[in-house]
């Protein structure tokens, strides 16, 4: 925990040329220059490994299933030489006792068949929390039930509000991972029987930052992360999501959007327009309202996203979105283009956005020629 993110590399035997590789490789993640590469590897040098606590509330753990994918870095490197992951219920091998230390009485005397039990319960991440007031990272995937008095999620044999408000109290800051902790997520869709609702409720005057998706892409999260860890807040939009990140909505940087410039529309999935790769804004796309980075940095090292596979955007990032449904109805609201359908039209614009898109995919390149390890 106290070793520097450097030394953690050195430890396993990785060279000074790799190491400054995978500093540019960051940068390209962060959002920043290659030329940033020299100063994020300084530091690297000095910074502690962030200790990062990972709080799961109700959810389906989506959000880790899209962590753990993540080649941008490798999650492996991530949480063995770049964080000090302490507490996760998903990931950690160990549960239920094995992550408890002996010590504090938190649980009132029990009565186990008639026998009168008393529990010494103080986990390992409590001892973290009291050790590391003001210094920890706090990510949280899933919504809070506060119905019920909280009784919908039970952690530690407490109401998991309790838990997190322990935790965010004496965090340096919070990451809510995913759509659930970011907006309430699929939980708090009406008609919300559990009253869930977001982090919004529970930071404590800590920095929030919010990186909704369902899941977030891999590297949106490392990225997100990372900033924190080495240069402190990125710079967020309106709304406390990370501009580099958010900052475009799918339909700025969609390869589709010449056939929708030109009028040009799936009508129904098994269409021949959708056989030609036509434009799915009148199947339900929601890429127009969309803010994400799915266009660019795309999924899987950067190989495909939805659209690509030919499925409109469900704005799985957007605020309610389970309630933003049917998911295969048009989007209003939205002004079409007035075109006549023009062959000739689409590939002047698309030539106009293939310029656009080249720039926007230079990250997601970057990710794949860092994790091909045979080059050079
Ligand atoms: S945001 Fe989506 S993927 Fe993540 S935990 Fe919630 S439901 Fe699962
Ligand atoms: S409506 Fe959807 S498929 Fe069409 S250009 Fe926009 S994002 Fe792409």
């Amino acid at each position: 925990m106290s070793k520097t993110i450097w030394e953690s590399f050195k430890e396993k035997g990785i060279s000074r040329r790799e190491f400054l590789k995978f500093a540019t490789y960051v940068a390209g993640i962060m959002g920043l220059a290659p030329s940033m590469a020299g100063e994020i590897a300084k530091k690297m040098e000095k910074t502690k490994k962030p200790i990062v606590l990972w709080y799961h509330g109700l959810e389906c753990t989506g959000c880790s299933e899209s962590f753990i994918r993540s080649n941008a870095p490798y999650v492996t490197d991530l949480v063995i030489d770049v964080l000090s992951l302490e507490a996760d219920d998903t990931l950690q091998a160990s549960s239920g006792v094995m992550v408890e230390e002996g010590g504090k009485l938190v649980y009132p005397t029990l009565d186990i068949n008639g026998k009168k039990v008393s529990v010494e319960f103080n986990r390992h991440v409590h001892k973290i929390i009291e050790e590391h007031k003001g210094e920890y990272i706090l990510a949280v995937e899933g919504g809070i039930p506060l119905g019920n008095d909280g009784r919908y999620c039970i952690v530690e044999g407490k109401p998991y509000k309790e838990v997190l408000e322990e935790a965010a109290k004496n965090a340096k800051a919070i990451i809510a991972v995913g759509t659930c902790s970011s907006w309430g997520g699929i939980q708090a869709a009406k008609p919300n029987p559990t009253n869930s609702v977001s982090m919004d409720g529970f930071t404590f005057g800590k920095p929030l930052i919010k990186i909704p998706g369902c899941p977030p892409i891999p590297e949106v999260i490392t990225g997100t992360i990372l900033h924190l860890a080495l240069f402190g807040m990125p710079p967020l939009d309106d709304q406390g999501r990370p501009k580099q990140f958010f900052g475009n909505r799918i339909h700025d940087t969609c390869y589709r959007r010449p056939f929708f410039n030109a009028g040009q529309f799936v009508e129904k999935p098994d269409d021949d327009a959708a056989k030609k790769g036509w434009c799915l804004y009148k199947i339900g796309c929601r890429g127009p309202t969309t803010y994400a980075s799915c266009g660019n940095l795309r999924w899987f090292g950067g190989i495909s996203y939805p659209i690509q596979s030919g499925a409109p955007c469900i704005g799985c990032a957007d605020k309610n979105f389970w309630d933003n449904g049917p998911f295969f109805d048009r989007l209003k609201g939205v002004v079409l283009p007035n075109v006549e359908v023009n062959a000739d039209k689409v590939g002047v614009i698309a030539a106009g956005v293939t310029a656009a898109a080249l720039a926007t995919h230079a990250v997601a390149a970057g990710i794949r020629h860092f994790n091909n390890k045979e080059e050079d």
